[in-house]
């Protein structure tokens, strides 16, 4: 066994006293349990510190600080996978680095190096090691946080901050795993509009979802998709998903028209695509091609697109008051297909031709 990554950043390490029992692979859900460690590193007087990794615990934090009121905050998702010779490795997280840095720009966050998220973060997976799962389908989902944390009203830039990294061993982010979800598409609230935050991963976004979400839960749908906040005419995005739509056996994904995340699963994808001779195009699906093609029986495929997901098939799209059953519920094989390449890459059973796969553990 070896370690791969050379750690170049000095980091402070608090050992625990006490050490958690550890789910069983096939109890795991998403995001409930977390590690014994943790990182925090902390910005204050025009600084970050060198960072420490330490128990998983909680913060002490002023009722004033600025995260709790004017939600300066951002985060990042990303996964350690255990594959099938052993090693433990983590997928992509140089675009999570490079997105972090974006995002802390648009929230006036000073941001962490891409150097600096990749090896503390490769330090901290390297040390919880034990905790990544061994089933198929399962991995380490590692959550990147900076919050503002100075503790005072007003609207400004915070004057400090903390970065930290939690990890949770996680099972299949939809309770019915990849089987079809059903999705909802919201007519009357929007996520982002142009010039906003959409394209940046920050609480607040979520915060504004969350009611279209209720509602549409209550119905039986597990996420709602957005239309465009000018015309309510184009399609954007899931929840915390990405989407794509097959048509005549061309795939179509929204262009980042700025109002949109900047998926990893999504640019990874696109890639993918190539790779196995599939057509895919970054071009904006109104409402009424969607309708036209789920009436015509020539959109044959929807799949979401996201790390927690990974590639999610649409079984069902309710759209106004009209239900669509997409290609009669079944698991599509341009899903299927990229389900397997994508997670057959990160589970090590196909090669990683792209440089994608960074190891943490070599056994
Ligand atoms: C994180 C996220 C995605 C998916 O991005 P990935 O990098 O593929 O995980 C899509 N939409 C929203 C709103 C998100 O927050």
């Amino acid at each position: 066994m070896a370690t791969q990554t050379s750690f170049d950043i000095d980091l402070e390490i608090v050992e625990p006293t006490e050490f958690k029992s550890k789910p069983k692979d096939d109890e795991l859900k998403f995001g409930q349990t977390f590690t014994d460690r943790m990182l925090l590193r902390e910005f204050k007087n025009g600084v970050w510190d060198k960072g420490t990794i330490k128990p998983f615990g909680n913060f002490s934090l002023s009722p004033a600080t600025a995260v709790f009121h004017y939600g300066q905050e951002i985060f990042e998702g990303l996964k350690a996978f255990r594959q099938v010779n052993g090693n433990i490795v983590i997928f992509r997280p140089d675009q999570n680095a490079k997105r972090m840095i974006s995002s802390a720009h648009r929230m006036v966050i000073p941001p962490v190096s891409e150097e600096y998220f990749l090896q503390s973060i490769s330090r901290l997976v390297e040390m919880e090691q034990d905790w990544v799962p061994k089933k198929r389908g399962t991995a380490l989902y590692i959550r990147p946080t900076m919050i503002a944390t100075e503790p005072a009203l007003g609207v400004h830039p915070s004057d400090s901050y903390y970065f930290y990294v939690i990890l949770s061993p996680s099972g299949p982010y939809f309770k019915e795993g990849f089987s079809p979800t059903k999705i909802m598409v919201e007519d009357h609230f929007t996520r982002a509009a142009h010039g906003g935050t959409g394209a940046a991963k920050a609480g607040g976004n979520y915060g504004g979802s969350l009611l279209a979400g209720q509602r549409a839960k209550e119905q039986g749908y597990s996420q709602v998709l957005w239309l465009d906040a000018n015309e309510r005419k184009y399609v954007e995005e899931v929840g915390a998903m990405n989407i794509a739509f097959v048509l005549y056996d061309v795939i179509y994904t929204p262009p980042l028209s700025g109002s949109i995340l900047p998926g990893i699963t999504r640019k990874s994808i696109i890639t993918l695509c190539d790779d196995l001779g599939f057509t895919i195009k970054e071009e904006a699906l109104t409402l009424d091609d969607i309708i036209e093609g789920l009436e015509s029986g020539n959109m044959t495929e929807i799949f979401g697109m996201g790390t927690a997901a990974s590639v999610a098939p649409v079984g069902e799209l309710k759209i106004h008051d009209e239900v669509y059953v997409v290609d009669g519920g079944s698991i599509g094989t341009t899903t299927q297909a990229l389900y397997d390449e994508l997670t057959g890459i990160q589970y090590g059973e196909k090669e990683d031709r792209h440089g994608w796969i960074h190891t943490i553990v070599e056994h």
